[in-house]
């Protein structure tokens, strides 16, 4: 008794601190966007598109003298471009500027409310948020969110599509990396393949980028790769053939992950009959919140999950990663495949996942970014 009153007296004297989280954040707040142009290491080239460059939003929310940075990579497939996300964070701009950002939960609903479509505007937005509530907690992100920075998987690295010759170059090169994923989906797979294997026999993960039109040629490629080692097969189908997905995972053996059929926590429910894992991105999903929603939802319902990335500086791709102890399977490789990251975040020892242990995301100009 003694010790619980004690106790009781103690809380009951101690007073109310003079300023609470709320008040603290009050000051004005700044908002700055530029699009930055990421060069390619390589010519990236996928079933959708080839590039040399891809042009992204950057963010800075500052206020109290703490800045939170913030990135989106948009995504042509869904009609977005650095310019629209730009037009799109300016008609957030007053709203967000008077907005409390300790009720960022209230502010992303908000957000998405207003702006239409526009994913990778709303992460820049939530991804900049994000940052700048966990420098001002003092904690990295990962700890706001109760993970141990040791369970981060290996991430794969990604190997676009080529001529058999840079192909052979680029699995190579990608020596420290234990699992690769091999983009496929053109007339060139076997060809694509058969230059991996001819140099290394690391476990491959399969990237069709729905690729593949008739469900008996999609059966029959995935029953071959099953013999080449690879472990799994990212959307062989359009997004839209569930039914034919269906049939497909009925006859093969290796697990089939959604891509571009899971974009938001929406549609995770009816692919659980089709598919046997969802990947997850900030840039389709519009950020950090959403995309741990989506984490929690998939699980629920038995799937797999993976994390991936578009063409992203170290902001995007780190934001990402402080999800990573989450999920099954990471493809956070975005930033190791442009030539000049303007900024160093989570790092990578042979092929893990290293969290920055500093506030937020943790992120730091590159040296001679
Ligand atoms: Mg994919």
């Amino acid at each position: 008794m003694k010790s619980v009153g004690a106790l009781a007296a103690v809380s009951l004297n101690r007073e109310v601190p003079a300023m609470s989280f709320d008040q603290r954040s009050n000051g004005p707040a700044t908002i700055e966007t530029q699009i930055v142009r990421l060069k390619l290491r390589h010519t990236w080239t996928t079933v959708m598109s080839s590039s040399e460059y891809r042009d992204n939003l950057h963010l800075r929310y500052t206020r109290g003298g703490v800045t939170g940075l913030g990135e989106g990579a948009p995504i042509v497939r869904y009609g977005e471009n650095a310019e629209s996300a730009r037009k799109a964070v300016d008609f957030a701009r007053e709203f967000l500027l008077a907005a409390n950002p300790w009720h960022f939960e209230k502010v992303m609903a908000e957000v998405f409310r207003r702006v239409q479509g526009e994913y990778a505007a709303k992460a820049a937005i939530d991804i900049a948020l994000m940052d700048w509530i966990s420098q001002r907690l003092a904690v990295p992100l990962y700890r706001y969110f109760g993970l141990d920075a040791r369970d981060t998987p290996v991430t794969t690295l990604s190997i676009g599509i080529d001529t058999p010759e840079i192909t052979r170059q680029k699995v190579r090169e990608a020596e420290p990396f234990p699992v690769l994923k091999i983009k496929v989906g053109l007339q060139t797979d076997e060809a694509t393949l058969e230059a991996v294997r001819s140099v290394t026999k690391k476990p491959l993960r399969v990237d069709a980028n729905e690729g593949w039109k008739d469900k008996e040629e999609a059966v029959r490629k995935i029953n071959w790769l099953e013999r080449q080692g690879v472990e799994f097969v990212e959307q062989p189908m359009p997004a839209s053939m569930l039914e034919e997905t269906r049939w497909v995972r009925s006859k093969v053996h290796i697990p089939i992950i959604a891509d571009e059929a899971c974009l938001h926590p929406t549609d995770i429910p009816r692919l659980a009959n089709s598919y046997d894992g969802v990947n997850i991105k900030l840039m389709k999903c519009g950020g950090i919140l959403e995309a741990f929603r989506m984490i929690q939802i998939a699980k629920s319902l038995g799937l797999k999950t993976m994390l991936g990335c578009m063409i992203e500086s170290a902001i995007g791709v780190t934001a990402a990663a402080h999800l990573s102890p989450l999920v099954d399977y990471a493809d956070l490789d975005g930033n190791l495949l442009i030539a000049h990251d303007p900024y160093s975040g989570v790092q990578v020892q042979r092929g893990k996942l290293i969290l920055p242990d500093r506030p937020g995301l943790g992120l730091k100009p590159a040296r001679g970014g």
